[in-house]
């Protein structure tokens, strides 16, 4: 199948219209026509090969929004139609302990991303949601429940699963004290999410400016990290701390705002960070964590919750041709907070 992308053919080289082929539909696989897709810091990393593992042409995307066009012989859970997602996995052995416990993103033999990761039978490189079409196997299409607004979901895929997963490997739930550090893409879902279960939820943003935001997205507070005095009076009061900023920092400041037995639990930054001090760790029985994505079934839950709850990212909706200018005010953490790409912008 022909279609339209947009890719970086190089490290250094902005996002550009890409003309590729989807793989012929296997019996297993469902073919959509991407409606929406949301625009996620990776894809920022990925294009400009921040991590050093990036294949060129990259087409990232992995909040995918979309309707079914073709299934495949077998497909038994999708019909021509149906408004669909995709978020970041496309593929996974099936078979391995991780995989049966519903965990496909810590897959023993190896996740298969939506883009810039080699598909499992043909070993092509694979190519994410910022296109106009994609081709899944069925057990990787979640489902829209009919109380999203599908113009909203995608950032459910990414940014939502990647805060909903830690919320509840840590059994957040009412009264749970929970800290968000950087309040961009994925912190507002955090921030919303945890305020849904019931949390006290702060925002650790490195200023005030968006405290009026924090607070209409269903936090209790906004602690500014560069107030040495607000931090040092919020010691020990956190059992629980998602960490979504992007780039190298230091977690020293923010360790001692655990309470005893406290986590924190970076999502953001992969790659080297500054030192942390093992006193904040030792005295207070403390731990530093890390967590990737979230399976399919409990991204299908969180598609379900937000249903149920009411809940859709805050989205920006920009055409494809401003996706530049999208990454670049990313940034600059001028967003507010996930830019949305309208595919129907994207014309042969
Ligand atoms: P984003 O929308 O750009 O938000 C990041 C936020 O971090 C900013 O709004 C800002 O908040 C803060 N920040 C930015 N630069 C900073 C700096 N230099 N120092 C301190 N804080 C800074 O990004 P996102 O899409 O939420 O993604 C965040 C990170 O998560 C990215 O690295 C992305 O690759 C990663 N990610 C991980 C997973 C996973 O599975 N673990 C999944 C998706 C994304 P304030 O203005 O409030 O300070
Ligand atoms: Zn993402």
């Amino acid at each position: 199948m022909k279609t339209l992308g947009y890719a970086a053919l190089s490290a250094t080289s902005p996002l550009a219209p890409f003309a590729f082929e989807r793989r012929a539909l296997r019996p297993n696989d469902v073919a959509m026509e991407i409606l929406y897709c949301g625009v996620c810091h990776s894809d920022l990393h990925t294009s400009r090969n921040d991590w050093g593992w990036t294949s060129f042409p990259n087409v990232p995307g992995h909040e995918i929004v979309g309707r079914v066009i073709e299934v495949g012989g077998e497909v038994t859970q999708h019909a021509v139609g149906d408004i669909v997602a995709v978020g970041c996995l496309v593929d996974s052995c099936q078979h391995c302990d991780q995989c049966h416990g519903g965990e496909e993103q810590y897959c023993r033999n190896g996740r298969t991303d939506t883009y810039n990761s080699p598909d499992r039978i043909s070993g092509e490189i694979t190519k994410g949601g910022y296109s106009k079409h994609i081709v899944v196997r069925e057990e990787f299409v979640l489902s829209v429940p009919p109380g999203l607004d599908p113009a909203r979901t995608g950032p459910l895929l990414c940014a939502g699963i990647t805060t909903y997963s830690p919320l509840r490997t840590w059994n957040v739930g009412p009264g749970s004290r929970v800290g968000v550090i950087g309040l961009g893409g994925l912190g507002h879902m955090a921030v919303k999410l945890a305020a849904a279960m019931g949390a006290h939820v702060t925002v650790l943003s490195r200023s005030t400016d968006k405290q009026a935001d924090a607070l209409a997205l269903g936090a209790d507070s906004l602690l500014a990290s560069s107030d040495k005095r607000a931090m040092a009076a919020a010691q020990a009061s956190f059992d629980l701390i998602i960490d979504t900023v992007p780039v190298k920092h230091d977690l020293n400041p923010y360790l001692p705002l655990l309470d005893i037995n406290g986590t924190l639990v970076i999502v953001g930054q992969v790659g080297p960070l500054a030192e942390p001090h093992t006193a904040h760790l030792i005295l207070g029985r403390r731990s530093i964590a890390g967590s990737l994505i979230g399976g399919i079934a409990q991204t299908q839950e969180l598609l379900d919750f937000c249903a149920r709850k009411n809940i859709h990212p805050d989205c920006e909706m920009i055409r494809m041709d401003q996706v530049h200018e999208a990454f670049e005010r990313m940034e600059k953490a001028d967003v507010r907070y996930r830019f949305v790409i309208d595919m129907a912008s994207l014309q042969a």
